[in-house]
């Protein structure tokens, strides 16, 4: 049945190289029981283990039923030993959690037999060793003795050619060595049964036929007892891979591995929740970014203007100068927007830098900007902070912003503002510069998004356009011998372009108009139009996005940092329960499971664990957003600065949700891979060794 021909074996450790064997050949034949003795050290363990395509050999072949061992591919020698060979071992090698019944079935579990088939012929090997009261106990709870039985009793399930002991007896009493002995002896009646001991009184008893090593070497071969038959190969058993048997031993890691599972779920928690946190800060201050700046009253306002060049003859320079468009045109660029106001711009009365008077005192210049409707009772009206805009729009009172606000240590609120503008009317012909001064009450104050403001005094723009357009202008009037008001001027742009204003101020009424200002800013700038939009809001926000981009950016290394964290922590989770359960592993390895098998035994453990942990993570996400979110909104005056969206994406409902589960799923695989690739290198015959 083995054919070994010329074999060695060296192992190369730190302490140099040894050959455990050296020149070692042999016939055994299909039956008998062959015993292999020699001192200890002597290379009887690798011998035999390299017979059973345990090890494999640095030098010579082995042949099985004219099979060449060394050439057999990892799968194939796991098949050859689940269906063809059987194992006993000094220390038994059960899985001591497992039910004595459980350990018998399980080379036929292996196999992919069924369960019942299995069970119903363990319960028939239980009661021909009358041992029936002890299957259902754990294997480790069991006696030495009744280990070894519940050991050849799995051995011998598979009905297997050929069965390798091990010192078999070497752990046991008396009573149960010659119990386990003759069983054996009984056994090599009509199969191969290679003993390994170094116990002569056995031998000389139990041995068909010695082969005694010293140092290495087959000092003596007592020869063939029995006549070897024609190797015959029997037919292959069919593997089914159910998988089914790994859910016991999976359950029963688990309970083993709780406490270290358990830390891995809290670490890959956290690791988990540090990936979400820097997410859902990339997409939370975009979004509160967003609504941020609505909370400026010049976002709802811009100016239309046009621009014209003029070449210069026999010059390299171009004058430009901006000009109201037609109404017509203004009409064609808002056509899609019709609730926007196009005004005509009458805020030239009115500076728009300016220092103010406030009780006498004069202070630095300020902003001073027209809005819609200072009443603020659509776009505003959650900014208010103190004071109540007038319920209708009256050009004797304004609104103020906190940073104007702050800049007094009383309240502003109620005190009158007064503003002194020159407006220079030589253009229109006139000698003197007129003068236009006026008083506001401060009706209110408005808190603004804070990064985009500087002190500013808002008014109302259609109260101003009826004052003004009631306002006539002696001066100009005199200048041109005519009477003439402020609509004349602005409206009819009397004689020539100069009284024409340079713009339209346009208002927007609602959130979605104050965002198509920009769609038409941004569309008037790509068709490279004469027409142009301004508006401040949109200015700073340019400068701001920028910004906003190299965060993002920058959360990259974070998030990289993060994930490689979690890969690592999963890594030394799975190298762990690899190095924990290297003898398990080498157990089943030796029963004929692949070791891709027992990698996924490991694999849906820790797959299990960072799973509940992501969903955990997520879970518990919206909990902590809740806590930290106030924080930042009272550090950064922004809110919701964390807000990871389990809505819908792209049109995708719970896309993110999927998305961190199947990142998790990713970063699980990749955090596993290597250890269980080094799980798979770990030689077996080392792991089962009985020291
Ligand atoms: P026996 O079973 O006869 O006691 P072994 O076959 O277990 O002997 O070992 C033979 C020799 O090989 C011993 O000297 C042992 O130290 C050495 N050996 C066995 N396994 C290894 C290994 N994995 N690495 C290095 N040396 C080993
Ligand atoms: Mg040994």
């Amino acid at each position: 049945m083995f054919i070994a021909k010329d074999i060695g074996k060296k192992y190369v450790s730190a302490a140099g190289e040894k050959w455990a064997l050296r020149h070692v050949g042999f016939v055994l034949p299909d039956r008998g029981l062959v015993a292999i003795r020699g001192e200890s050290g002597s290379g009887k363990s690798t011998l035999l283990n390299i017979l059973a395509s345990l090890e494999r050999p640095s030098e010579g072949s082995v042949f099985f039923n004219g099979i060449d061992l060394g050439r057999m591919g990892e799968r194939n020698s796991a098949d050859l030993r689940n269906e063809r060979f059987g194992f006993l071992f000094q220390h038994f090698n059960l899985l001591e959690g497992q039910t004595a019944l459980y350990n018998v079935m399980l080379p036929l579990l292996i196999r992919g037999a069924k369960s019942g088939e299995a069970k119903k012929k363990a319960n028939a090997l239980f009661s021909r060793f009358k041992m029936e009261a002890l299957a259902s106990k754990k294997a480790g709870v069991l006696s030495g003795g009744e280990k070894q039985r519940v050991a050849l009793m799995r051995s011998l399930i598979g009905e297997p050619l050929a069965l390798f002991a091990d010192e078999p007896t070497g752990a046991l009493d008396k009573k149960n060595e010659s119990l386990v002995m003759e069983a054996l002896s009984k056994i090599g009646g009509s199969r191969l049964v290679v003993l390994v001991s170094h116990n002569e009184r056995l031998i000389a008893r139990y041995g068909d036929r010695v082969l005694t090593l010293a140092d290495g070497c087959l000092k003596a071969d007592t020869g063939s007892a029995f006549l070897a038959k024609t190797p015959q190969a029997s037919p292959k058993a069919k593997r089914s891979h159910s998988g089914r048997w790994k859910k016991a031993l999976l359950k029963a890691d688990f309970g083993k591995n709780a406490g270290k599972n358990l830390l891995s779920f809290v670490s890959e928690t956290i690791g988990f929740t540090s990936v979400l946190l820097s997410l859902s800060f990339v997409y939370g201050s975009q979004n509160s970014l967003k609504k941020e700046k609505r909370k400026s009253l010049l976002y709802y306002q811009c100016s239309l203007s046009e621009k014209y060049a003029y070449a210069i003859p026999g010059s390299p320079l171009k004058l430009t100068k901006s000009e109201r468009p037609d109404r017509e045109k203004a009409n064609d660029i808002f056509a899609e927007m019709p609730s926007v106001s196009i005004e005509n711009d009458y805020s030239f009365f009115l500076p728009s830098y300016s220092s103010f008077c406030v009780d006498g005192e004069t202070h630095d210049p300020v902003s001073i900007n027209p809005v819609f409707d200072i009443t603020l009772d659509e776009l505003g009206r959650e900014m208010v902070v103190a004071g109540r805009p007038s319920p209708s729009n009256d050009f004797s009172t304004c609104v103020v912003n906190e940073e104007l606000a702050n800049l007094f240590s009383f309240s502003i609120v109620g005190r009158t503002i007064t503003l002194a503008h020159e407006v220079s009317l030589a253009a229109y012909g006139a000698n003197e510069d007129l003068t236009f001064a006026y008083s506001f009450r401060v009706a209110g104050v408005v808190k603004e998004f804070s990064f985009l403001n500087a002190p500013r005094i808002y008014y109302s723009y259609p109260a101003a356009r009826s004052f003004f357009r009631r306002f006539p202008l002696p001066e100009i009037s005199e200048a041109s011998g005519r009477e003439l008001s402020v609509d004349d001027l602005v409206d009819e742009a009397l004689g020539d372009e100069a009284y024409a204003r340079y713009s339209f101020l346009c208002f927007a009424h609602s959130d979605a108009d104050a965002d198509g200002l920009r769609r038409v800013q941004d569309r008037l700038e790509a068709d490279g139009s004469s027409c142009q939009i301004a508006n401040a809001v949109y200015e700073v926000e340019k400068g701001f996005s920028s910004l906003r981009s190299a965060i993002d950016d920058s959360m990259i290394p974070f998030l990289v940092i993060e994930g490689l964290a979690v890969i690592f922590i999963i890594g030394a989770i799975a190298y762990s329960t690899v190095i924990m359960s290297r003898k398990e592993s080498a157990i089943l390895r030796s029963l004929g499971a692949h070791s891709s098998e027992v990698a996924s035994i490991y694999d849906s453990e820790c797959l299990f664990v960072s799973l509940s942990a992501s969903v955990f993570a997520l879970a518990f996400f919206p909990v902590l957003e809740r806590i930290i979110n106030p924080f930042l909104e009272a550090k950064t005056g922004m809110e919701n600065l964390l807000s990871l969206s389990c809505g819908v994406v792209f049109g995708i409902p719970f896309l993110v949700v999927f998305a961190l589960v199947f990142l998790a799923v990713a970063l699980t695989f990749l955090g596993v891979w290597f250890p269980l690739l080094a799980a798979k290198r770990l030689p077996i015959a080392e792991s089962l060794r009985d020291e």
